[in-house]
């Protein structure tokens, strides 16, 4: 029994993710995929999830692990999946033509009132949502990954959205646990995935010209930025490092342009460097201990999440 009905169009990593994360708030979900192996498959990966969390006192929620295993099934039907529901996210691949194939889809099975919501991660909405007949009710709402742990959702409506499906994605999110912030302007990328690929491309830059290892590179953010980037956006860092910002900015503002003028062009991603880096990560976290791996992130995100509510 639960508070009502939300589909999942998609059963991936991030399908899966959200569905844990609303039957966790007492939703009723339901999953939809082209493929079976994938909804069997990720029934299979939440149950075990949801038992792990339940015993290491980590669950998100009220309700038990079986209590919440039982708000999620799966179907093979879109319809199904989306029929009565009162908020759809849609999790297929990142590739144009096919959301917006699945999008059409969708419009003809929602409920009127229904907010036909996208995981999307880097195209406009404006571009996914323009054909559709019920673009009103479409918006983006892209999560950050792993969602059960990083909880920062960034909303994108497009240029036809209610100001209503806005609201109401919000307000859906916060009452799950979720961290919506809103991309006020489209912009490819959005934001997240814009200032990570800065620090990516100054990192491959740094290891490209010889100035440090790929292994060092990660350092520089474990031990050093990211400690402070847990606690504190990059605004807060700049004006708790001087008086304020004013000050910070006072002192190293022309430093500051000095450096960004001495940024390279963005990488191509090929030759030895490619090689190199590709080989360091693979020989840190072999590709097949990639699974281990990732629960071990998981299980440090937990702890820093924990860390964070009870401050
Ligand atoms: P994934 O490949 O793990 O899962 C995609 C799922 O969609 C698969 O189970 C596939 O069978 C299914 N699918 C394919 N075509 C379908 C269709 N027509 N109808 C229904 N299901 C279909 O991908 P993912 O990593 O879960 O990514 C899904 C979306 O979320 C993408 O837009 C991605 O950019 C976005 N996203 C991903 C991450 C990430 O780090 N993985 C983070 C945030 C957002």
């Amino acid at each position: 029994q639960g508070k009502g009905k939300i589909g999942i169009i998609g059963s991936g990593l991030i399908g899966r993710s959200w569905a844990m994360i609303f039957a966790s708030a007492g939703y009723n979900v339901t999953m939809f995929d082209i493929k079976e192996s994938q909804l069997t498959g990720a029934m299979a990966d939440i149950t075990n999830q949801l038992a792990e969390l339940q015993k290491s006192g980590t669950l998100r929620g009220a309700l038990t692990a079986e209590q919440q295993r039982a708000l999620i099934s799966v179907t093979s039907d879109m319809k199904e999946a989306v029929t009565g529901a009162f908020h759809v996210q849609e999790c297929v691949p990142e590739n144009e033509e096919l959301k917006k194939k699945v999008f059409s889809e969708m419009e003809q099975y929602a409920d009127d009132a229904a907010v036909l919501c996208s995981s999307v991660s880097y195209i406009e909405p404006s571009k996914l949502f323009a054909h559709l007949k019920r673009r009103s009710q479409f918006i983006a709402a892209h999560p950050t990954n792993p969602p059960y742990y990083c909880p920062l959702v960034e909303i994108i409506p497009s240029p036809w959205t209610e100001q209503s499906v806005v609201s109401r994605t919000r307000t859906l999110l916060e009452e799950v646990g979720q961290v919506p912030v809103t991309v006020k302007k489209e912009i490819y990328g959005f934001a997240l995935n814009r200032m990570q690929i800065a620090i990516v491309n100054e990192a491959w830059r740094l290891v490209a010209d010889g100035v440090m290892s790929p292994e060092d590179v990660d350092k520089v953010f474990t031990a050093g930025l990211g400690m402070r980037y847990a606690f504190c956006g990059p605004f807060e860092v700049i004006h708790l490092n001087a008086e304020g910002i004013a000050s910070y900015l006072e002192r190293y503002g022309s430093t500051i342009q000095r450096v960004s003028s001495t940024f390279g062009p963005p990488p191509a991603f090929t030759g030895p460097v490619y090689d190199a880096i590709v080989q360091d990560n693979d020989a840190h976290y072999p590709l097949d201990k990639l699974q281990e791996m990732r629960g071990w992130r998981d299980a440090r995100l937990v702890a820093l999440a924990k860390l964070k509510k009870d401050m």
